[in-house]
């Protein structure tokens, strides 16, 4: 295997795949599926894609494995976040390549995951790897809008063909360098949206002649309760097993108190030191932000209607339903109407997995010394809509990526360096042959 002409084919690739404009909204997800479409014909693998909407595509591919072990899934999106170009030193759509770093919009986030995927499914094609199981390679739209063009749509209408998977990857988890220690995370689950918008209804009138049950001032006492309600600490499965993962790397007290968190929770001054970290603070707890409020478009009418939208983030494996009933509890206002915007259920992923344990194998063949250590991301990814079929997801890159660089991800000047996307293809081909062989 010439992994130094497969490092710089990657690295050409990632630059001509930032240059496809697919930032979301609209998308344009075609673009990006007729590039992938074109490489995978050149090498004579067939590929199939599903349009979801009017320019909003998703590619579909296999290599088949002898059936023994059931497949795995290598899952990128192809859309992008929009820019602002008054920020950036070099042109987000150019695909420029200086410094040592691919420059663009997605190098980052993902289509640097995506290109290494996508240089593995081929090297696996070329060298002619005598799978065990299936691997498909899935390219979808729409994940910085919610997916529901994308995954979504793709595990709705072709469950068939991701049913039986056993694993999936896809973005998120990565490695960093911590006192010359190589520490790669790997995301086993994350916090579930679930949005919600608080509709308030009273008596519209003139602003000279107050009413005390307006729209706005029951809408105001509802949030007032929200303000002052503080959801409860809930140590869950995947809660005690992220703490118990990062415990070895904490110094003095903290390592016991993390390897052991449900206990640890218990002692209100340790408690109050993880609420101050924005880190350890979401992982603990459902949270509100409340983040849009509506009410009169002019100053001397009360409306008849107000409104205020929450974004709330929930602990992995909570009952969305559960959580609007206590919130209606804490409102204690059967007149407020609670409207759900969007929310689904999430499950987790084991972190003792085969998954993992290949890819704890491979990091140290790189680093020494090395910690492979479970994440839950308080963001979301495309992963939910496939844990929510049984399949067990995974956000690793096998990308080391310092703080600096991480700033790019919807920001500005994103990049990747030269090393991370040459050597990236090569340590993921190597999970796989485990996985695989
Ligand atoms: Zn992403």
């Amino acid at each position: 295997m010439d992994w130094n002409a497969i490092g710089k084919e990657a690295v050409q690739l990632l630059s001509e795949y930032v240059q496809i404009d697919t930032t979301n909204p609209p998308g344009n997800e075609h673009r990006a599926t007729a590039f992938i479409s074109r490489i995978l014909e050149k090498e004579g693998i067939p590929c199939q894609v599903f349009e979801s909407a009017p320019g909003r595509s998703n590619l579909y591919t296999c290599l088949k494995g002898d059936g023994t072990r059931r497949p795995v899934i290598l899952l990128s999106h192809s859309d992008v976040v929009p820019v602002d170009r008054t920020y950036w030193s070099v042109d987000p759509f150019g695909g420029v390549i200086k410094d040592g770093y691919i420059w663009g919009r997605g190098t980052l986030d993902m289509k640097n995951l995506g290109i290494a995927e996508l240089m593995v499914f081929l090297t696996l094609h070329r060298s002619k790897f005598p799978l065990k199981r299936d691997v498909i390679l899935i390219n979808t739209a729409d994940e910085e809008a919610g997916g529901m063009m994308g995954a979504g749509w793709f595990t709705e209408n072709k469950q068939e063909l991701v049913r039986d998977a056993e694993f999936l990857l896809n973005e998120s988890g990565k490695g960093r360098m911590e006192n010359g220690k190589a520490i790669y995370s790997i995301d086993i689950t994350e916090k579930t949206p679930c949005w919600l918008r608080l509709i308030s209804r009273g008596e519209p009138g003139h602003g000279s002649r107050p009413k005390p049950h307006s729209s706005i001032n029951r809408l105001l006492r509802a949030l007032h309760a929200i303000l002052n309600y503080n959801p409860p600490v809930k140590v869950t499965e995947p809660v005690e097993t992220y703490f118990k993962g990062i415990s070895h790397l904490q110094k003095g007290r903290r390592r016991q108190q993390f390897a052991n968190i449900r206990a640890a929770v218990k002692d209100p001054k340790f408690l109050a030191e993880l609420h101050h970290s924005s880190q350890y603070a979401p992982i603990l707890r459902n949270t509100i932000s409340i983040t849009m409020l509506q009410g009169s478009p002019k100053i001397n009418i009360i409306p008849q209607t107000a409104t205020a939208e929450l974004d709330c983030r929930l602990l992995p494996e909570e009952d969305p339903g559960k959580f609007v009933q206590e919130l209606r509890k804490v409102i204690g206002d059967d007149g407020i109407e609670i409207e759900t915007i969007l929310s689904f259920s999430n499950t987790a992923s084991p972190f003792d997995s085969p998954f993992v344990d290949a890819v704890r194998q491979v990091v140290s063949t790189y680093h020494s010394p090395v910690e492979v250590i479970p994440n839950i991301l308080s963001g979301f990814t495309d992963s939910h809509f496939f844990r929510e079929l049984g399949v067990q997801c995974y956000g690793f890159m096998p990308f080391l990526l310092p703080d600096d660089e991480l700033r790019g991800i919807h920001g500005n000047d994103e990049r990747i360096s030269v090393e991370n996307m040459s050597r990236g293809p090569k340590m993921l081909y190597e999970i796989m042959e485990i996985l695989c062989g």
